[in-house]
């Protein structure tokens, strides 16, 4: 029942952003922002599925963690307040870990490049997954989360925060430069996500992060927000018709890899394709 009611409330918030999308838009729509709706949808459902029992998994893992005092957090001294926050830095940096090795392991990036195979970005991409990606990001979550031990309560305002966070950063929403570049201070959204969707393998490796911009100025994995005003979005080589349908999708990560033009990285630097 809970599980309903966060799909509801999902949805709903998409709904919300896609009102604001339309109000807002960043650019003119084009045929692509149409075109992706049904696929985007049916491989958000399909994530919502099997992300149900992956999260249940892990959930109830935690309360096990919190009912015998397993775990980091458990054992320190710690108020609920920077309890709960050391938690969300935490899941999200394990988010940013699991997404850089998305980018550098060929068999991770087979599943992750059905995200970035989206012609258009908007609310609809963000839960554009396969559900085999859900496997790669639940078990590295789950690497964090067990040692640390954030308490049942905290890993449910992690998923939440993370949730909306990805709708606001795929979000085809115009703000003034301006906000945009205070918000990254901190945040990703609106425009350092953006960047993350170029077809430009240099701009593709940069802008992991999902709550917090904290990760990818540490690492120097960041490109300014303001690189993501005008991105062309997708990725070479998948962008005909038959692999933009849900089945089509679904086959990415079992498709020969020659057209695939993965992104590259050399000695830790992304470097475009255009020089290989
Ligand atoms: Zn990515
Ligand atoms: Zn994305």
């Amino acid at each position: 029942m809970t599980s309903l009611v966060t799909i509801g409330v999902i949805l709903a918030a998409m709904a919300v952003v896609a009102l604001i999308e339309t109000a807002i838009p960043l650019r003119a729509r084009g045929r692509w922002n149409w075109v992706h709706l049904g696929p985007n949808l049916a491989l958000t459902f399909i994530t919502f599925a099997t992300n149900f029992f992956y999260n249940a998994g892990l959930a109830g893992v935690l309360a096990w963690s919190q009912s015998h005092r397993a775990g980091l957090l458990h054992r320190l001294p710690l108020r609920s307040g920077p309890a709960l926050f050391i938690a969300v830095l935490v899941l999200d940096f394990s988010y940013y870990v699991a997404h850089v090795a998305m980018h550098r392991i060929p068999a991770f990036w087979r599943f992750h490049r059905v995200h970035h195979s989206d012609p258009a970005v908007d609310v609809t991409t963000t839960i554009r997954q396969h559900p085999g990606e859900g496997v790669i990001r639940y078990a590295f979550m789950a690497a964090f989360a067990i040692p640390l031990g954030p308490s049942p309560g905290a890993f449910a305002v992690y998923r939440a925060w993370s949730v909306l966070n990805g709708l606001l950063e795929h979000a085809h929403v115009r703000v003034p430069l301006r906000l945009d570049r205070l918000l990254s201070l901190v945040t990703t959204w609106p425009g350092l996500h953006k960047v993350h969707h170029s077809r430009v393998a240099s701009e593709t490796n940069t802008n992991y992060g999902n709550i917090f911009s904290l990760f990818d100025r540490l690492f120097f994995t960041f490109t300014p927000a303001a690189r993501g005003r005008n991105i062309v979005y997708g990725l070479d080589g998948f962008d005909d018709p038959a692999t933009q349908t849900t089945a089509g999708l679904l086959a990415v990560p079992f498709r020969d890899t020659a057209t695939s033009r993965r992104p590259l990285v050399v000695s830790g630097r992304a470097v475009p394709l255009e020089l290989h």
